[in-house]
């Protein structure tokens, strides 16, 4: 009999890009495809994805994708996979809505074939019996997956918290999970984002008191800023502005597709005449009015930024207006925020964060709703996923220290690590080196590794240009050799770096054989070498050299 194989392709020891390959024998399927957001030194590049072309190998093994909900970084790179493997899509109708929006982006809808799944529905895919969880989250229609394989079942919590009260829908389906536990569950797949926090996950509700009290408050206008998937907040919003007689614009391209996808699938409740566009909102009284607005992260490109520091379609915020932030700080974006809250200070306006009131809950399970999921599970082996390293690691403590498990119970993988399991033993037996692939934000296009590496290059050591001009028949110089430097500090002309520079490649030129100079080719990349030589030895720095030869 075959071993179970479980492959992290991201996700694993890192914020985004979750992506889980899961194999058996000849099948294979994919859970997720998420996408990731690469730290700022990764010079203009805004997102990234798995590298798939680990998976060409399984090229013919691969049945499916399986999207546990639609948070970018679960489903954020399904474009970037399905044009490399175009394999049916399983999705809930909240998810699907969200996929088929990026999916026409990319022109790749008229060529997917997308299943719409409903909670409690089986599929089978090969030995793989797969039923469909209702999951809580932050945003709507969210799955946990319970796969039955032939060594045994897996429970993919997918994103979670335990949330019995939330604001649509219906809460966390524990009795399912449970069932399978009473059963017998040889791994769950589990949720760490939150694994450093003790005790409960607030309720999506938890929100509305701090809300009533702001909206109470506020004489004004209401400029809230969220997530555009975090639909129960937005219904909170929508519900308070109604009970408030306030109108609500909504802004930022995001915001507006999400309000549509909810609401033409019934997710979102949007009483008669309570949404009003931006034309009509400038005519309506300061305190009958609420935006709800994208760029919570301070994104500059977004409608908040943009309200706070020129205009957004001809909105500003202003003094009086009240501010509520009702999201978390994804790490690496404290800066731009703080940015944008000083700017809505400087406008006069008063903002409300998470730290002031309680205007934001999180969608992930805290430690104490570990120990819900895992005691309804009770499976043999834990396997922390999605989650930086330190998440992982509190994950495994928080099941070892305070739910009885051993050491050798919780495992630990990382991306492209390979966990076998035949039922008994849980082992890693190989590690694959899987990157990334980073997008060119504006055009989809993949970016070559090497572009980025040259972008990080110009960026901290400049370019250096080399022209060489040489006489067709004889092979000599026609001209002293043509030296530009760019961002390169010591290559300033009191210091007679260009003049050395200089020396160095017409030395260069005369030691070259014959048969090189007859290869222009050939020739550059010597040049290029002794150059950048030279270069590192005098100013310590590897810039780009570009060197051009030209026969006269
Ligand atoms: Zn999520």
């Amino acid at each position: 009999m075959s071993n179970l194989e479980l492959i992290p392709l991201g996700g694993v020891g890192e914020f985004g890009m979750n992506c889980m390959a899961v194999r058996y024998a000849d099948d294979m399927i994919i859970i997720d495809a998420g996408m990731g957001f690469p730290e700022e030194s990764v010079y203009g590049v805004d997102v990234c994805v798995p590298d798939f072309d680990f998976l060409e190998e399984y090229r013919d093994s691969i049945t499916a994708i399986i999207l546990t909900h639609g948070h970018e970084d679960h489903l954020g790179a399904l474009p970037y996979i399905l044009k490399k493997f175009n394999v049916p899509v399983y999705a809930s109708h909240f998810t699907v809505g969200l996929a088929e929006r990026k999916l026409e982006e990319h022109d790749l809808l008229d060529d997917v074939l997308i299943h719409r799944v409903e909670p409690r529905q089986v599929v089978e895919l090969g030995p793989f019996k797969i039923e469909f969880i209702r999951a809580s989250h932050s945003l709507v229609d969210c799955f946990s997956l319970a796969i039955r394989t032939p060594v045994g079942t897996i429970v993919h919590t997918g994103d979670y918290k335990v949330d019995e009260t939330p604001v649509i829908g219906e809460p966390i389906d524990l009795r399912t999970l449970r069932s399978y536990g009473q059963e017998g569950v040889l791994a769950l797949l589990s949720d760490s984002t939150n694994a450093t926090v003790p005790g409960r996950t607030p309720s999506e509700r938890a929100v509305i008191p701090a809300f009533e009290e702001i909206f109470t408050e506020a004489t004004g206008r209401v400029v809230v800023a969220a997530f555009a998937s975090s639909i129960h907040r937005l219904q909170i919003v929508l519900d308070i502005a109604q009970q408030f007689n306030r109108k609500v614009c909504v802004l930022g391209r995001s915001m507006q597709k999400n309000v549509e996808i909810a609401d033409e699938l019934g997710f979102l409740d949007i009483p008669e005449g309570l949404l009003v566009s931006v034309g009509e909102s400038k005519s309506i009284n300061d305190d009958e009015l609420v935006y709800l607005v994208t760029g919570s992260q301070g994104e500059p490109r977004a409608a908040l930024s943009q309200m706070a520091t020129q205009a957004y379609k001809g909105l500003t915020i202003e003094e009086g207006d009240t501010v509520v932030l009702s999201a978390r700080i994804i790490p690496g974006n404290e800066r731009s925020i703080s940015r944008l809250i000083g700017c809505i200070y400087k406008r006069g306006a008063n903002i409300i964060e998470e730290k002031r009131r309680m205007v934001h809950v999180s969608g992930h399970a805290s430690q104490e709703d570990i120990r819900i999921m895992t005691e309804a599970v009770r499976p043999k082996f834990v396997v922390p996923i999605h989650g930086e390293y330190r998440m992982l690691f509190r994950h495994k403590e928080f099941v070892k220290n305070h739910l009885g498990y051993a050491e050798e119970n919780v495992i630990m993988i990382e991306n492209g690590e390979v966990l076998e399991l035949d039922g008994e033993r849980a082992t890693v037996t190989a590690k694959h080196d899987i990157g990334r692939t980073f997008i060119d934000d504006s055009g989809f296009e993949e970016i070559a590794r090497e572009t980025v590496r040259e972008r990080r290059q110009l960026a901290y050591d400049g370019v250096v240009s080399l022209v060489v001009t040489l006489n067709a028949e004889t092979g000599e110089l026609e001209a002293p050799p043509e030296i530009t430097a760019r961002g390169l500090t010591g290559s300033d002309s009191s210091n007679g770096f260009i003049k050395n520079a200089q020396r160095v490649v017409t030395e260069a030129l005369s030691k070259a054989p014959r048969a090189e100079r007859d290869d222009i080719s050939l020739l550059k990349e010597r040049l290029r070498v002794e150059l950048k030589r030279f270069i590192q030895k005098q100013t310590g720095a590897k810039p780009v050299i570009l060197p051009v030869v030209l026969e006269v």
